[in-house]
């Protein structure tokens, strides 16, 4: 099946093959036929399946060949929840429309507004957008969308997720009542079914994915491991397999920033993404990431939503998420349009609940994989930098003072005695580890001093006498299956 058998003029179809496509993929074979009859559409897709392409293209076709007289207006409306994702799929606007006539534009916040009123004064056909901003200029009466034909809601269960919901409303209110409406969701919700059914007539249901289940060209994985090792397995992996281009996800804006931190005292390179930093910031590491320049991308759930990087090769669950949902839509990143890609993720004892909400939620359970030298009592690697710097700045005082007040400001993935100097240790971040445990022991040693022999002996296997720190001096990331304890 082409491009050209799904009805798509000979303009779109030449876009479609200066990029590279040469076959429909599954949703684009089912949307794209179903779009240009003028059909509603609530199609269950998450990021990789080429579902942009599947509502751009019709679109494109249908506006091209119903010009509108006089005065270009706004026509269609895509709306997305995020700024990187409202950007690339105006980007694909523009790249699939280059040999076409409608014209586009994208709206988002924390970015000045004057160059979006300038090109809305222009006049555009096709507006991506957020939520917000874009009533941020309905407010200002700078746009005008009571001429909008199509709608289009990207990333539906995101958008409710991260409480746009009231503003989708108010922005449904201001479009004419009839109009074709598409409706993009990874997972469904009963709300978004609820949305669904007050927005769409008579839709067209596709489904490629089974529901809630994950791409089935990603092989998942989970690595145990104590909490405040994380860090370094990952710099472990990263180095030892050279990955080239990793995603990892955080929790939280202030954990992306402080891996991003460690990762790079570690030589390797990497930066946050999130919702804190500046939208040119944003925009520059997604760049340098896409064009590989940059190894490693902290990225926190809502700041990677919709990233289009593509054939992702590794993605990392650094903290599995909250919400057991966003785990699909993380490993969406990987295995993209076909290729193959790997999800890891770092799972502590502590995050074992929210392993099995994730189990639960995409039916499947996750092998678990022990890597040599990170079993329960095997010790952190000297090369490790992170835990150098501690053992060296672990004076024995401070450590005794601290254990007196039980650990409740150990920093996550830290030692109760590794708070800095003079500072007082922070809060601990959601799902950051609580008390350490026993087996780390060892670790809290001052710089320089030697193991006592009878420690030595058993250093290079772990606490259960199987070799551990020797292996992984080998660069093994061989697997095992021996659980830490506390593992089910
Ligand atoms: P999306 O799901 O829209 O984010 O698209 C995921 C990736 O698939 C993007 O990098 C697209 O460029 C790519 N893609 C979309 N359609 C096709 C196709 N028919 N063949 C190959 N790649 C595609």
């Amino acid at each position: 099946m082409s491009f050209a058998s799904l009805g798509l003029s000979d303009a779109l179809v030449r876009a479609v093959t200066e990029v590279g496509y040469t076959t429909p993929t599954p949703i684009q074979l089912q949307a794209i036929p179903a779009v240009l009859a003028g059909r509603d559409l609530l199609a269950n897709a998450q990021t990789g399946t080429g579902k942009t392409a599947g509502f751009v293209l019709p679109i494109l076709h249908r506006l091209a060949a119903q010009p509108a007289s006089g005065r270009r207006i706004i026509r269609v409306l895509i709306l997305t929840p995020t700024r990187e994702l409202a950007a690339q799929v105006e980007e694909s606007v523009r790249v699939y429309g280059k040999h076409v006539s409608p014209k586009s534009t994208v709206i988002f916040g924390g970015v000045n507004i004057n160059p979006q009123i300038d090109a809305l004064k222009r006049g555009v056909d096709i507006v991506v957008a957020t939520p917000g901003r874009l009533l941020d200029h309905h407010g200002q009466r700078t746009i005008d969308l009571s001429k909008v034909e199509v709608l289009v809601l990207d990333e539906a269960d995101r958008m409710l997720d991260m409480g746009f919901m009231p503003d989708i409303k108010r922005i449904l209110a201001l479009l004419p009542k009839k109009r074709q409406n598409l409706l993009f969701s990874a997972t469904f919700s009963d709300e978004i079914r609820a949305l669904a059914t007050g927005m769409l007539h008579d839709p067209l249901a596709i489904q490629v994915t089974p529901r809630n289940s994950t791409v089935e060209a990603v092989a998942q994985k989970v690595l145990p491991v104590e909490a405040k090792r994380k860090s370094e397995l990952l710099a472990h992996l990263i180095k030892d397999n050279s990955w080239y281009q990793v995603l990892v996800f955080t929790r939280t804006k202030h954990g992306a920033n402080r891996l991003a931190a460690q990762l790079e005292k570690n030589g390797i390179s990497a930066l946050p993404i999130h919702g804190n930093k500046s939208q040119n910031a944003r925009t520059r590491a997604l760049a340098a990431f896409k064009s590989g320049e940059l190894q490693t991308l902290v990225a926190t759930d809502i700041a990677a939503r919709g990233l289009d990087i593509e054939q992702l090769p590794h993605v990392v669950n650094f903290d599995l998420p909250n919400v057991p949902e966003d785990y699909v839509h993380r490993i969406g990143r990987t295995g993209r349009a076909g290729a193959t890609g790997e999800a890891i993720s770092l799972v502590s004892r502590e995050e074992q609940p929210l392993l099995r909400d994730i189990e639960r939620v995409i039916r499947r359970q996750l092998p678990r994989e022990v890597v040599p030298g990170f079993e329960a009592g095997s010790l952190p690697s000297d090369s490790f930098v992170e835990a150098t710097v501690q053992r060296d700045a672990r004076p024995g005082p401070k450590r005794s003072e601290q254990a007196r007040r039980g650990d409740r400001g150990a920093k996550p993935g830290r030692g109760p005695a590794q708070a800095p100097k003079g500072k007082s240790a922070p809060r601990r971040e959601a799902g950051s580890a609580p008390a350490r445990s026993p087996a780390a022991a060892p670790s809290s040693r001052p710089a320089g001093e030697q193991r006592p022999d009878s420690q030595r002996s058993t250093a290079g296997k772990g606490r259960s006498g199987r070799p551990s720190q020797s292996r992984r001096d080998e660069g093994s990331t061989a697997v095992r299956s021996n659980l830490p304890p506390g593992w089910k």
